[in-house]
């Protein structure tokens, strides 16, 4: 059987992977998931020896069914080259007890690139299959990351266009100066008055409207999405965990067949959902612990059953996940339900109207493999400091949310399991926090001093990207309302 994708909310929806990956949302408002799970019967003492592409090529090769071996091959090619300043793309150290996976060697310093890099050549090389003329136009809310990532991908890719939504007061530092100095004829960013949640809403919200849609037609463009509501984004970020388990086999840091536990820092879900897929897929993980800041609406809802929105939104030091609507968290309660749309939809519809909803026990019964917790902020600090002490490996504040709540389950769990702590930004990102933390108190410095006081601190090189930011000159400025973001919207696409 050919795997297709098909919505969340609406079992007639079904389409074909490059259809999905163009429309990013599906028309419904649901998410599409695959319609099975390939059966790949993986040897990882044989994927031990192969690169990072050609376990990519494999992975990719099974779940895109309508992409032929030369497209898989050229979009993998495309995407992870000499951008990555590491050779191995992802690559496991081995710190204390635990195994980092180190996912911020991309262009952009955080995870985020390992899937934003390879979508661009997915959503050409779809439009060019599906014969799409229109130019897309990719709508992105970001928590900070995403943004930045997506733009390096799209950038002055022709046919493509890109608008990022940020919120004014909810990212680091370094991530606003990342995004305001982009540049590429074709990208657009834009702060918003409101988090992250008001800003995905709204995107949302423009990707279903009718009105919006066919006057984007007429105009020759259509939308789509680089958040990891889009299954283009979902699907390369599996081929890591395949990628890390055949690495273990291969370093005899396990043997074949060893349970492994992940720890994932989340926000949308997205990236502990390729976790969950790469265990349906054959690869031997266990636990899948879900680490949270104290935005923690997913503790509470793996613990009790009951996903609540409705409380007070923190801004932390890990801003990427600073979330409360976790988007990818629908494909997890679709699977629940075995793949019922009506039910889902029932679930969905209760949060947007009332800001709560409760799962069956029959469906909570199914998430014995998930474990969930959260980090203070001053347990982050102590997290960072503590590791550094111990090792001097130096974790940005979201990987030490994920190693804290690892140490959490340790602590309260029997489990033989080898634990790989999912790393998932470069600490250059979130200097303030990591200085301060290794340091033991608060500093005064501005943020570009604060990165050259890390570099000294840890002996990691500065990147020269970190280091030319304070250089480059701001070329986005402008600020709207969350009311106002579908008009800032039409004024772009206008003018352009
Ligand atoms: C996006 C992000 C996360 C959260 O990942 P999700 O897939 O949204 O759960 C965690 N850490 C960093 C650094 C991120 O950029």
């Amino acid at each position: 059987m050919t795997i297709l994708y098909k919505s969340t909310r609406n079992k007639n929806n079904k389409v074909s992977a490059s259809q999905a990956i163009l429309q990013g949302l599906a028309s419904d408002g649901g998410l599409y998931v695959p319609t099975e799970m390939p059966k790949l019967h993986l040897n990882f003492e044989e994927l031990g020896s192969k690169s990072y592409q050609e376990v990519a090529k494999i992975i990719l090769q099974a779940f895109l069914a309508d992409f032929t071996a030369e497209e898989i091959q050229a979009c993998v090619d495309g995407a992870y080259d000499q951008k990555f300043s590491d050779p191995v793309i992802a690559p496991v150290v081995k710190k204390g007890e635990d195994y980092f996976l180190e996912l911020f060697h991309g262009p952009t310093f955080a995870f985020k690139d390992l899937a934003l890099s390879i979508l661009p050549y997915l959503m050409t090389t779809a439009a060019k299959k599906n014969q799409i003329e229109n130019e897309i136009v990719i709508l992105t809310a970001t928590s900070g990351d995403t943004g930045k990532a997506a733009m390096a991908g799209f950038a002055d890719v022709p046919g493509t266009r890109i608008i990022v939504f940020y919120p004014e007061n909810g990212v680091s530092w370094i991530q606003e100066k990342q995004m305001v100095t982009q540049t590429g004829e074709n990208t657009h960013v834009v702060a918003v008055k409101g988090n992250f949640d008001d800003a995905q809403t709204a995107v949302k919200q423009m990707f279903n409207n009718a009105e919006l849609k066919s006057s984007l037609a007429a105009n020759n463009q259509q939308f789509s999405s680089a958040n990891s509501m889009n299954i283009g984004r979902l699907l390369p970020q599996i081929v890591y965990y395949v990628y890390t388990y055949a690495q273990l086999v291969q370093q005899e840091e396990i043997k074949n067949g060893d349970l492994i536990n992940v720890s994932v820092p989340t926000g949308n879900f997205g990236n502990i959902l390729a976790a969950y897929y790469a265990k349906q897929i054959g690869v031997p993980i266990d636990q899948l612990i879900c680490a949270s800041n104290t935005n923690n609406v997913l503790t509470d809802f793996f613990k009790t059953g009951e996903y609540n929105r409705q409380r007070e939104f923190h801004l932390t030091s890990s801003p990427s996940m600073d979330i409360l609507v976790s988007s990818n968290l629908e494909r997890l309660i679709y699977h629940l339900t075995n793949d019922n749309p009506t039910q889902t939809k029932a679930l969905m519809d209760a949060l947007s109207i009332e800001g709560k909803y409760q799962i069956t026990p029959e469906m909570m019964a199914k998430l014995t493999n998930f474990y969930a917790e959260f980090a203070t902020e001053k347990e982050v600090d102590q997290s960072i400091a503590h590791l550094f002490k111990e090792t001097h490996y130096t974790m940005d504040p979201h990987t030490a949310v994920a190693k804290n709540v690892a140490d959490k389950f340790k602590a309260g769990n029997h489990s033989v399991n080898k634990m790989v702590v999912v790393s998932t930004a470069s600490p250059y990102k979130f200097p303030r926090t990591v200085v301060e933390s290794i340091s033991g108190g608060k500093s005064e410095s501005d943020d570009f001093s604060l990165v050259k006081q890390l570099e000294t601190l840890t002996g990691i090189p500065l990147p020269k990207e970190v280091q030319e930011l304070e250089m480059l000159p701001v070329l986005h400025q402008q600020v709207v309302e969350v009311s106002a973001m579908q008009t800032a919207v039409e004024a772009i696409l206008k003018t352009k």
